[in-house]
C-alpha cells in the first residue's frame, strides 16, 4: 500500500466521519421532541405510573360460588371491583388501572397473571366471595401465597383453583397440576413470592378496613396456595369479601350499600399502601447510604440474636408477618429503606441455636444467628472463654491444650474447658484472638 492510498483513506475517513456527524445531528433534531416526551413523561423512569391490576374473580360460565338467594360471584366481584376502579380513578390521576374483565366473560386464571406480569403492575387485586356448604360461617379473608397453615385453607384453594378444568388446555397450561391434590397445592405454595412482604402488608390494611370501615368480622390474613396469584410477579392479594353463602353477609354483599363499603375499604387500603410504598421508594432513593443504624424497641442484653427478616416494610410484631414469634423481644433496626428484625436474647451459643431452631420452626427457613456486638460491649462481666467442649475428660494441663491451664466445668453431660477470667468484654476479646490464632477455632467467650 503506497502513500497516496493512506491520503486517499484519510480523506475518505473524515468525510465519513463528518457525513456521519451531520445525520446524527439531523436524526437528532428530529427525534427531540420524542426523547424530550419519553424524559418528561410520567411513564417514564422514577416518574412511572402506579400500576394496578384489579381481578373480578371468575367470569362467564365460571359463575364461582352461588349464594343465599341465587346471588352469583361473579356479578358480586365485578360490581366491587369496578366500584374499587372508579374510586382510585377520581383520587389518583398518577395510578394506571387495568382491568382483567370489565364484563362478564371467562378469563383464565393463568392469563389474569399474565395481564398483570405483561403491565408490570406494582399490586395485583383479586377481589372473590367466599362459600361455605354450612350457612354459618360468615367473616372476611384476604389470601397471600404461602405454606403457613397452608392445610387449613386447602378447601378454599381448591375451590378457587378448580375453574381451571373449565380450560380446554389446563393440562398443558397448569403443567398437571390438580386442584384436589394436596400435594400439589402444597407445591404451589413453595413458588417462593418475593414479594410477599408487601403483598401481606396489604392484605393486612385490607382487613384492617373491613373491620373499621365496612364493621365486617375479620377473619384475618392467610396463607394459601391459589393459581392466579402463583404466577403474578407482583405483590398480589386474593380477597374474600365474605361469604355469600350467610344468609345475613349474602345480603350485605349483594346489595349496593354492601359493595359499597367493600369497595370503599379495599380503595382506603390501597390509598395507604401507595403511599407507603411510595415513601419507602423515596427514602432509598434520597439516602443510598446505609444510616447509622437506630435501634425503637429496646435490645436485647444477651450477645446472640436471631435475624429472621429483613423488609421494606415495618411491621407491627403482632402482624401476622410475625408468624406468631412472641415470649422473647423482637427487635427492629432500620438501616438505610430496610428494617431487619431480629427475635429473642441468648448469653450462650447453644441457647442461640435453640432460639434459631425455634425461629425456623416458625416457617423463618432462612434465618441467621448475628453476634449483639452493642449488647456485647456493655455487657456485665466477668467473662471467661470456653477454649472447647467435648464429650472426652481431658487433665487441665492436657496437651491439647497446647500450654493454656484450663478448667474443667461438667454441664449436662458435656465437659467445657475453660481459660482466663475478664472483668472487661475488650480484655475478653484479646484472648480470645490470641486463642484463636493458636488454633483453638471454637473458642468463645462466656459469661462467668
Ligand atoms: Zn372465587
Amino acid at each position: 500500500m503506497g502513500l497516496k492510498d493512506f491520503s486517499h483513506i484519510g480523506f475518505k475517513n473524515t468525510e465519513n466521519t463528518f457525513m456521519a456527524r451531520f445525520t446524527l445531528k439531523n436524526i437528532f433534531r428530529l427525534l427531540f421532541p420524542l426523547f424530550a416526551f419519553l424524559f418528561f413523561s410520567p411513564a417514564f423512569g422514577q416518574n412511572k405510573k402506579f400500576v394496578v391490576v384489579l381481578d373480578a374473580g371468575h367470569g362467564g360460565d365460571d359463575g364461582g360460588a352461588t349464594g343465599f338467594g341465587g346471588y352469583r360471584e361473579k356479578d358480586i366481584t365485578l360490581q366491587i371491583t369496578q366500584m374499587v376502579g372508579g374510586m382510585i380513578a377520581k383520587n389518583h390521576k398518577d395510578v394506571q388501572i387495568i382491568y382483567t374483565r370489565s364484563s362478564d366473560v371467562f378469563i383464565p386464571l393463568h392469563e389474569r397473571a399474565a395481564i398483570a406480569n405483561r403491565n408490570k403492575a406494582d399490586l395485583f387485586i383479586s377481589i372473590h366471595c367466599n362459600a361455605n356448604k354450612k350457612t354459618d360461617p360468615f367473616g372476611t379473608e384476604s389470601y397471600v401465597m404461602g405454606l403457613h397453615r397452608v392445610e387449613d385453607n386447602m378447601d378454599i384453594a381448591k375451590r378457587e383453583n378448580s375453574v381451571i378444568y373449565l380450560e380446554d388446555n389446563y393440562k398443558e397450561v397448569y403443567q398437571n397440576f390438580d386442584p384436589n391434590s394436596i400435594e400439589d397445592l402444597i407445591g404451589l405454595t413453595l413458588y417462593t413470592n418475593k414479594h410477599l412482604d408487601n403483598s401481606i402488608r396489604f392484605a393486612e390494611l385490607v382487613e384492617n378496613q373491613f373491620k373499621s370501615n365496612a364493621s365486617r368480622f375479620s377473619r384475618g390474613v392467610k396463607q394459601a396456595g391459589f393459581l392466579v396469584i402463583r404466577e403474578t410477579t407482583m405483590p398480589s392479594v386474593l380477597i374474600e369479601t365474605g361469604f355469600i353463602t350467610n344468609p345475613e353477609e349474602g345480603m350485605f354483599l349483594s346489595q349496593l350499600y354492601g359493595q359499597e363499603k367493600i369497595a370503599e375499604s379495599i380503595y382506603n387500603a390501597f390509598a395507604t399502601y401507595k403511599k407507603e410504598v411510595q415513601q419507602v421508594a423515596q427514602v432509598e432513593e434520597e439516602k443510598p447510604v446505609i444510616d447509622k443504624p437506630k435501634v425503637d424497641t429496646n435490645s436485647g442484653s444477651g450477645n446472640y440474636k436471631v435475624q429472621f427478616l429483613s423488609s421494606k416494610t415495618k411491621f407491627p410484631n403482632t402482624s401476622p408477618q410475625m408468624r406468631g414469634l412472641k415470649n422473647q423481644p423482637i427487635e427492629v433496626v432500620q438501616t438505610g429503606g430496610l428494617y431487619k428484625y431480629y427475635y429473642g436474647s441468648a448469653s450462650t451459643p447453644q441457647q442461640a441455636t435453640e432460639l434459631l431452631n425455634k425461629v425456623k420452626k416458625s416457617g423463618f427457613s432462612d434465618a441467621f444467628i448475628v453476634e449483639n456486638k452493642a449488647a456485647q460491649a456493655t455487657a456485665k462481666g466477668p467473662f471467661t472463654i470456653e477454649i472447647m467442649a467435648s464429650k472426652q475428660k481431658y487433665e487441665s494441663t492436657d496437651k491439647t491444650f497446647k500450654g493454656y491451664i484450663v478448667r474443667r466445668v461438667k454441664k449436662d453431660g458435656i465437659y467445657s474447658y475453660q481459660f482466663g477470667k475478664f472483668t472487661s468484654y475488650a480484655d475478653a476479646q484479646k484472648t480470645l484472638e490470641e486463642l484463636k490464632s493458636k488454633g483453638f477455632k471454637n473458642a468463645m467467650i462466656i459469661g462467668n
